[in-house]
């Protein structure tokens, strides 16, 4: 084979990273930009899609570049990107209407209230996978609509196009206003409250309750397929773009959680951990998410049961922004280890409502416990232990549902480079924690996806015969130490919910 790269780019909330992968699945060179975080409100989170597209492409070129490569070089290129975030945009200008609305944003509140109407939140559950929630895509778009000026007008003419930075990405890639293709895989599709869970495709009339003309939605793939090639103005020219996943599922991917029954869980900017349920999808009855894990090409889709928490590591950039309380993130654990524990103090960081398995919107943040005693340091530490006992909550409704009890849990993302976190989070978890020598899994899974589609590797197994161990944790709390800190968890929690009037 002469091409002996797969590109992959991770178009993340925080930053956009261009990652070339080897064949053996190592790291051979990587670009990565941040773009601004825009808050124009409380609540109110927005990114710049035009500064998105920017850094995208800049990425690639420093990637290609630091890794002495050209376009030639690779046999195609993966896109995973930050799921939920919702882009509109012209189709003969290729200029966004408004800002990209981030998973994060609660404006879409009263949307959602309506839909819900006298049927409650679960209206589309068993249609979508999803309660309805300010996190999807579906109603950003509405609200796009509504409060853009002429929006709706040219959305109902057909200038308008709508996707997930995944689909913004990909549109640009291949030649934007110049026959850009308008697609996106089933697992981004699976997150806009719009497609079928079991029939992967668009569901016209919650577009229709939504008031969201069809013509702006995307065509719907699998997620390891060639969509079309670069061209020269998004560069990469004549390179197969041929996988798409969005960030959690290709972790998930990345992780070689191909079997039933395989879990992992990402820390990022908020923590996402993903069961993988085989190929008919499972209900949840634990406040957790149906989605769709991956499809590969023409085999049957694989699901997946999802556990979303809003704000894990943002809570880390929150202490660092708004309180000043450190530098940069990792500082967090030098803090947090000046002290033995949390002082009595926990940290429910509800900013955006509580997600999985709570689903409450009404919720805020909230930090109980406080005494005279509580210092910087325990709060570093209540802060990174918040990350854990949310997970165990998503854990132990995992085991509910699946009536298995996992005994391992692979790890990555920015988060799983702090060590006592780690620790925390095998001793609250009471299973062994494993973190993989490639921790850039998600960009990985994007690059396996494509390299599968264009026979670069064979399918699963190579990706499994990739995946080596890391590190791992292991347990080492006596379990009425952990049951009594996680019932005082659970009982702060109880503190931030039914806040919002
Ligand atoms: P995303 O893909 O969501 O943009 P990343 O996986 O890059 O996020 O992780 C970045 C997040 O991890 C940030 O929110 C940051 O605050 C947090 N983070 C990074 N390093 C550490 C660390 N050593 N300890 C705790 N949090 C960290």
């Amino acid at each position: 084979m002469s091409t002996k790269y797969v590109l992959a780019i991770d178009q993340g909330t925080t930053s956009s990273r261009a990652i070339v992968f080897t064949h053996e699945g190592t790291i051979h060179s990587v670009g990565q930009l941040e773009h601004d975080q825009i808050f124009p409100r409380a609540g109110w989170v927005e990114h710049n899609p035009e500064q998105i597209w920017n850094n995208v492409r800049e990425a690639v070129g420093l990637a290609l570049t630091r890794g002495n490569l050209t376009h030639a070089d690779l046999a195609a290129v993966g896109i995973t990107n930050q799921r939920e975030t919702a882009v509109v945009w012209d189709k003969t200008t290729g200029k966004p209407v408004y800002n990209a609305i981030v998973w994060q944003d609660t404006r879409t509140q009263k949307i959602v209230d309506e839909l819900a109407g006298d049927e409650g939140l679960e209206k589309y559950k068993s249609r979508v996978g999803l309660p309805l929630a300010t996190y999807f895509s579906g109603p950003k778009v509405t609200w796009i609509l509504d409060n853009v000026e002429g929006a709706r007008e040219a959305a109902e003419r057909g200038d308008l196009l709508f996707g997930n930075t995944d689909t913004w990405v990909l549109w640009n890639m291949t030649g934007g206003t110049d026959g850009g293709v308008h697609i996106t895989d089933v697992t981004n599709a699976s997150r806009t409250m719009l497609m079928n869970i079991d029939t992967l495709t668009w569901n016209e009339d919650i577009a229709a309750d939504m008031r969201i003309p069809m013509s702006m939605l995307p065509e719907i793939r699998s997620s390891s397929e060639v969509y079309g090639h670069g061209r020269k103005r998004g560069m990469v020219p004549d390179v197969p773009i041929a996988g798409i996943l969005g960030d959690q599922q290709a972790a998930t991917f990345g992780q070689a959680c191909f079997e039933k029954g395989s879990a992992k869980n990402t820390y990022g900017t908020g923590n996402f951990m993903l069961l993988n349920t085989g190929t008919e999808p499972v209900a949840s009855k634990n406040g957790l998410l149906t989605t769709v894990c991956y499809k590969i090409g023409d085999a049957p889709q694989v699901y997946a049961l999802e556990g979303s928490i809003a704000v894990t590591g943002s809570l880390v950039q929150w202490l660092r922004d708004n309180l000043g309380l450190f530098e940069e993130a990792p500082d967090i654990e030098y803090y947090a280890n000046k002290v033995e524990d949390n002082g009595g103090a926990y940290f429910v960081p509800a900013f955006s409502g509580l997600f999985a398995p709570h689903w409450r919107s009404d919720a805020r943040g909230a930090l109980v416990g406080l005494t005279r005693f509580v210092n910087k340091n325990h709060i570093a530490r209540a802060a990174l232990e918040a990350t854990a006992f949310q997970t165990r909550e998503v854990l132990d409704a995992m085991n509910a549902d699946s009536g298995v009890d996992l005994t391992e849990l692979r790890v990555d993302g920015g988060m799983v480079a702090n060590e006592l976190l780690m620790q925390f989070q095998a001793d609250i978890l009471d299973v062994d924690v494993i973190r993989p020598e490639v921790a850039e899994t998600t960009a990985l899974g994007a690059a396996y996806a494509a390299g599968i589609a264009v026979g670069f590797w064979d399918g699963e197994a190579d990706v499994t015969a990739n995946w080596r161990e890391g590190k791992r944790w292991s347990p080492s709390m006596e379990s009425d130490e952990r049951e009594r800190q996680y019932r005082l968890w659970k009982k702060a929690v109880t503190k931030t919910l039914d806040w919002v009037d």
